[in-house]
C-alpha cells in the first residue's frame, strides 16, 4: 500500500497488487478532512489511516463511499462519529450486497478439510478466490457501518472555500456508483467506474450508462483521475475503460448471434490488447453482463456468486493461464 499526492489538497492510498478486493482510497485535507472509501477490512483500514496520518493530523470529519460494495465500505467503522456520505441506494443495498459474513464463511469453509473437499468439488473457482484473499485477508470483526447522509443526484461540500462535487452516476458498474469531482484541482476520485490496468468488474448496471458516466468524466477534464482500483492516470484511464467496454460488448454480440453460452463466449474471445491487464478471466463478469442485456434482462438481475468464480476459473483454465481474481 503505498500514499501518493494527486494534487494540492487531494491524496490517494492505492493497493499496488490490483487484484479483487485491492480497492483504493482518496483524501481530500481540507475541511476537517474527507476520506473517500475505507477499504476492505479492518487491518487495510488502519494502514491506510496510518498514511493519511501523514499528511492530516486528526481523524478525518467526513467519509464518503462511492458505492455499496464491501470493499469499499469495510473499513467504515474505523472512522467513529464521522458523518458518511453515500447515495441513497448505497445504504439501502449495503445490507444486502456489502453483509460481511457471505465472504467470512467462504475463507471459513476452504479452511476446514471436509468443506474445502465439498467445495473443491462444487465450486473450484471459489475456492480458488478464498484461497488468493487469504494471502492479504483477514475479514473477522467487520461491522457494517450505514452512510449517516444520503443524496439523490448531487451533494456539494464546501471545503473552506474549495467545492467537492458528489455527482451520482448509477446503475453503471454498480446501483450506487458516484463520482467525486474537485474542479479547482482539476481531479476525480472516480470509484469504480474506472478499473485501471485490471479487468473491471461490473454487478448492477447497464453498458450505455457505464459509456455515458466515462464521457462524462472525460467532459469534466480532470488533470487526474484515482480510479477505484489501479494506478491513477489521465483521462486516457477513461478512453481505455471505454475500449475495453466496447469491444466486450461487441464481440459478445457476436458471440450471442451464433448461439454461443456466456461462459463459452468468453472462453473463446480474444483477450486482445487487454491481456496483461490484472485478472484478464474476470473477462466473463463483462460477458455476462452483455449476454443479459441481449436477452433483456433488467440490470439489478441478482448474481450467483460462486458461479461467477467458477466461470472465471474455467475461463483462465481455457486459455493456460493461472486464475487470478
Ligand atoms: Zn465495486
Amino acid at each position: 500500500m503505498k500514499l501518493q499526492h494527486v494534487s494540492d489538497h487531494c491524496f490517494a492510498v492505492l493497493n499496488e497488487k490490483n487484484r479483487v478486493c485491492d480497492a483504493n482510497s482518496g483524501l481530500i485535507n481540507l475541511g476537517g478532512g474527507v476520506v473517500i472509501d475505507t477499504q476492505s477490512d479492518l487491518a487495510h483500514g488502519r494502514r491506510m489511516i496510518e498514511l493519511f496520518g501523514k499528511v492530516w493530523p486528526g481523524m478525518p470529519k467526513r467519509v464518503i463511499n462511492t458505492h455499496e460494495d464491501g470493499d469499499h465500505v469495510w473499513g467504515n467503522q474505523l472512522f467513529e462519529g464521522a458523518e458518511i456520505i453515500a447515495h441513497r441506494t448505497v445504504k439501502e443495498l449495503m445490507p444486502h450486497v456489502a453483509d460481511p459474513k457471505e465472504t467470512q464463511q467462504l475463507l471459513k469453509a476452504s479452511d476446514r478439510v471436509l468443506t474445502r473437499m465439498l467445495l473443491k468439488a462444487l465450486h473450484p473457482g471459489a475456492l480458488a478466490v478464498a484461497r488468493q484473499l487469504q494471502e492479504d485477508y483477514d475479514f473477522d470483526g467487520i461491522r457494517l457501518v450505514l452512510p449517516t447522509t444520503v443524496f439523490e443526484e448531487r451533494h456539494v461540500l464546501d471545503l473552506d472555500g474549495t467545492e467537492v462535487h458528489l455527482i451520482y452516476v448509477g446503475p453503471c458498474h454498480q446501483i450506487g456508483d458516484t463520482i467525486i469531482h474537485v474542479p479547482k484541482e482539476k481531479i476525480v476520485f472516480a470509484g469504480d467506474v474506472i478499473f485501471r490496468e485490471c479487468t473491471p468488474m461490473g454487478w448492477n448496471g447497464t453498458y450505455e450508462k457505464w459509456l455515458q458516466v466515462l464521457d462524462l468524466i472525460i467532459s469534466l477534464d480532470p488533470d487526474v483521475i484515482v480510479p477505484g482500483h489501479g494506478p491513477v492516470c489521465g483521462v486516457d484511464g477513461a478512453i481505455q475503460m471505454k475500449a475495453y467496454l466496447q469491444y466486450v460488448r461487441e464481440e459478445s454480440k457476436r458471440c450471442f448471434d451464433q448461439g454461443l453460452s456466456a461462459l463459452d463466449a468468453s472462453k473463446m474471445i480474444d483477450f486482445g490488447p487487454y491481456g496483461g491487464w490484472r485478472a484478464p478471466a474476470r473477462l466473463f463478469m463483462n460477458v455476462e453482463r452483455a449476454y443479459r442485456e441481449l436477452r433483456n434482462e433488467t440490470a439489478d438481475a441478482p448474481w450467483d456468486h460462486a458461479k461467477v468464480f467458477d466461470a472465471v476459473l474455467a475461463v483462465a483454465k481455457a486459455n493456460g493461464i493461472p486464475v487470478e481474481f
